[in-house]
């Protein structure tokens, strides 16, 4: 079973993934983490995205879908968990076409549906959190940056819900309730 989990940033998609792999053996494929890690590791790509990431914008379709490529052609397990891809409408063509060549299926896309208030308490909490712990805070998780990056949201990855609606994939989930309360409501719909 391959899914996507759509949502703006901090509704949660990262946390609910975590809890598909572990109850199911998915494998999360998040192209935000893929990014971090070739940023931390100081990869060539690594140093182009960095400027791009810190400030919230989007970095090109061209090299997110090139990371998804080299995923999917591997062990899919129990299924990928695409998370924060696609983010573009150009990203969500890529992937269909990905996964058409591979033969492999996309069942469903599951909308993660937060408040904007939510939203912006969610990932401010996230980063004075990670503060407190002595943990490293993203350097996209600041006031600047969280406008950008929902700003993006709206303009670029919004209207991937009307895209997955009219092809008959979207199922929505209220992702504003607790965590275990949002995984049980998500296992509804993958049971389903
Ligand atoms: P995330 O961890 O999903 O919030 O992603 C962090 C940042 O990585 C985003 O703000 C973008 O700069 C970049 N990014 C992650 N996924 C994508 C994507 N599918 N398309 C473009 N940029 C992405």
């Amino acid at each position: 079973m391959n899914i996507i989990l759509l949502g703006p940033p901090g509704a949660g998609k990262g946390t609910q993934a975590e809890r598909l792999v572990a109850e199911r053996g998915m494998i999360q494929l998040s192209t935000g983490d893929m990014l971090r890690e070739a940023k931390t590791s100081g990869t060539e790509m690594g140093k182009r995205v960095a400027e791009v990431m810190d400030r919230g914008d989007l970095v090109t379709d061209e090299i997110v879908i090139g990371l998804i490529r080299e995923k999917i052609t591997g062990d899919a397990g129990g299924g990928f968990i695409f998370d924060g891809f696609p983010r573009t409408l150009a990203q969500a063509d890529a992937l269909g076409a990905l996964l058409d060549e591979t033969g492999q299926p996309l069942d469903c896309v599951i909308e993660l549906q937060v408040d904007d208030e939510v939203l912006v308490g969610r990932i401010v909490g996230r980063a004075a959190e990670a503060a407190a712990a002595g943990k490293p805070v993203r350097a996209d998780d600041n006031e600047e940056s969280l406008k950008i990056r929902l700003m993006e949201y709206y303009k670029k990855t919004s209207p991937l819900s009307g895209y997955y609606y009219a092809k008959g994939d979207l199922k929505g989930v209220d992702g504003l309730g607790a965590i275990d309360q949002v995984a049980t409501d998500i296992a509804g719909v993958l049971d389903a």
